[in-house]
């Protein structure tokens, strides 16, 4: 009886020590964070698929993966400015200049919107660094003259519509400004027209962005210009035209 008595309370001992040890398992948070990276990797991952999601890390929408060096991609804004001896080889595309290797892709633009019944214009492409300082001086006087302040106070004021020499896409020869014949001025109400809305629209389809939108003229530092089109390549396009980026901002350096 008494051997009965003290195998019962071995046994009752047993059995309660297994318990206490499997709920202070089931309950200890160490374990609780730790055994389930090992489980579901190894064993079953039906038993815990909720650790298994968490630690795969969210993917991020990540910039498109993109090469620095690309020629479609070079930055020309106020603080990246072409050097004077800047050259690239020229294409005529319609009686005006463009990078060569890019002036195909700006022939399909034009013949793309006018099979669409667009009627698409150039007015400004390649220019050259001289042709470039000329622009920028002319529009230097225009302010001196028009609001009567010196210079130094003009150049800045100018910059905002017209490029200083070498800081001007056009100078790269992968811009472009386009118009149309019942809108030949260079001003935002050309963004109303049929031209700039297909132009919006398509271009990326082309390789081409709209390179200074109107929401974003304290990243590009230029104003709104619904007609000025930049050549970066399809992809490229896409991308930056779908998520309504600026080249700063797609290249990291807004
Ligand atoms: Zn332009």
């Amino acid at each position: 009886m008494r051997k009965v008595v003290i195998i019962g309370i071995v046994l009752l001992t047993v059995v309660m020590l297994t318990l206490l040890t499997a709920s202070w398992l089931a309950t200890d948070p160490e374990t609780e964070e730790d055994a389930p990276r090992e489980t579901a990797a190894s064993t079953d991952a039906t038993v815990s698929p909720q650790p298994e999601e968490t630690e795969t890390p969210t993917p991020t929408p990540s910039m498109l993966a993109f090469d620095r060096t690309d020629w479609r991609l070079r930055l020309v804004n106020a603080d990246n400015g072409l050097p004077a001896d800047f050259a690239v080889e020229t294409a005529e595309v319609e009686g005006y200049l463009f990078d060569a290797r890019a002036a195909d892709a700006l022939q399909s633009m034009l013949d793309g919107g006018r099979a669409d019944g667009v009627d698409l214009i150039i007015t400004s492409a390649y220019r050259t660094y001289d042709y470039q300082q000329g622009l920028f001086q002319n529009k230097v006087q225009r302010v001196m003259a028009e609001q009567g302040v010196s210079q130094t106070e003009a150049e800045p004021i100018a910059a905002m519509s017209v490029a200083r020499p070498g800081t001007s896409e056009h100078c790269l020869g992968l811009a472009v400004d386009i118009i149309t014949s019942s809108y030949t001025t260079l001003d935002s109400g050309f963004a109303e027209t049929d031209a700039a809305k297909w132009l919006y629209e398509h271009c990326a389809e082309y390789g081409f962005i709209l390179r200074y939108p109107e929401d974003k003229t304290d990243v590009t530092g230029i104003i709104y210009e619904p007609w000025h089109f930049r050549y970066v390549g399809v992809e490229a396009a896409e991308y930056i035209m779908e998520n309504g980026l600026t080249l700063e901002e797609f290249l990291g350096e807004a």
